[in-house]
């Protein structure tokens, strides 16, 4: 299965959401990386066909799937970004209506909404309703209704917004679980949501998708800019007014730094570090940082590697 993305654009007026995005999907789970008005929900509709590029197409194994509609819709589960849940409905019965709204055979969807709240963990309130559901059950609920119809292409949007920390590792241990020889999608603007369950990452900069890479080498492209440093107390005003701190740490008398710096930071004792997805997060979308060309070309150049085109 391959779905790939050909020079799609898409405006909202004049506003631009989505330029030129090149990439190709099959197997795996993808995390979709970008901060709010990226334009990660413009291209989840596109992919899911709920909203019209202006420009370019997507191809599911060469077919344009415009041209495939049901036969498409047949693969997909989707997790929308906005839910609106019916509070009144028991889960099961919830299940049932999505089920019969995608068209499932009354029998097999009966048996299947046991096993799929068996595998989001909600058997036991499957006849409770769902007003009554915490916000990681009403998620968990959402993404229920998404693998239904054991979709083989599953994109989930924001799927664990407004959920506590636990709740969120549960959910991502949840996503992995599930996405077995299936194309997963999660968008998310929290690098820890799909960090360590992505075989890929993209990350979409104002309608652009600058990388799409296994999440090691991404990082690679800023090896030599992050340093950790121990100081004293005194001296943060000053680094935070020159460098972007990422983290800082208590330790005795001194704090032990950890910034982003495009050279050495000259005149400390410091030491280069090991970046993480974060500090590239950070040096892409902190406002004080303008991105080297150098990091952004050696960005580009995943994107290019890993498309098909
Ligand atoms: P994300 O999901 O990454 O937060 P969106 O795809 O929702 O980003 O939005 C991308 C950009 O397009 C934002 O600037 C947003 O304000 C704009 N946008 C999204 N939907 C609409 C719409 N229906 N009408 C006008 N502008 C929109
Ligand atoms: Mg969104």
């Amino acid at each position: 299965m391959l779905l790939e993305i050909h020079n799609l654009s898409k405006s909202y007026g004049n506003k631009k959401a989505l330029e030129n995005i090149n990439c190709s999907f099959s197997e795996g789970i993808y995390g979709l990386l970008g901060p709010n008005g990226a334009g990660k929900s413009t291209l989840i509709n596109i992919l899911v066909n709920n909203l019209v590029q202006n420009t370019g197409e997507v191809l599911l194994d060469g077919k344009d799937i415009r041209s495939l509609g049901e036969e498409y819709r047949s693969l997909l589960g989707f997790m929308p970004q906005q839910q609106s849940l019916f509070d009144s409905f028991t889960a099961r019965r919830f299940l049932g209506y999505m089920g019969t709204l995608k068209g499932m055979e009354k029998r097999k969807l009966n048996e299947r909404i046991d096993e799929v709240l068996s595998m989001v963990n909600l058997s036991e309130v499957s006849d409770k309703r769902l007003g009554s559901f915490s916000g990681g059950m009403k998620q968990r609920i959402l993404i229920a209704q998404a693998i239904l119809n054991d979709p083989k292409i599953l994109i989930l949007d924001e799927p664990t917004a407004g959920l506590d920390p636990k709740e969120r590792i549960r959910i991502r241990n949840m996503i992995s679980e599930i996405s077995f020889s299936k194309l997963v999608l999660i968008a998310t603007h929290v690098v820890t949501d799909i960090e360590f369950i992505s075989n890929e990452i993209m990350i979409l900069k104002q309608g652009e998708l600058i990388v799409k890479s296994q999440p090691s080498k991404m990082i690679d492209t800023i090896a030599d800019k992050v340093y950790e440093l121990h100081v004293g107390e005194e001296e943060l005003p000053r680094l935070s007014s020159r460098w972007r701190i990422c983290s800082m740490l208590k330790d005795n008398n001194s704090v032990i730094v950890r910034l982003l710096a495009e050279e050495k930071p000259d005149g400390y004792d410091c030491r280069p570090v090991k970046p993480v997805l974060e500090d590239l997060y950070l040096y892409l979308f902190d406002d004080r940082i303008q991105p080297s060309q150098e990091v952004l070309s050696k960005l580009k150049e995943t994107v290019s590697q890993g498309c098909l085109v």
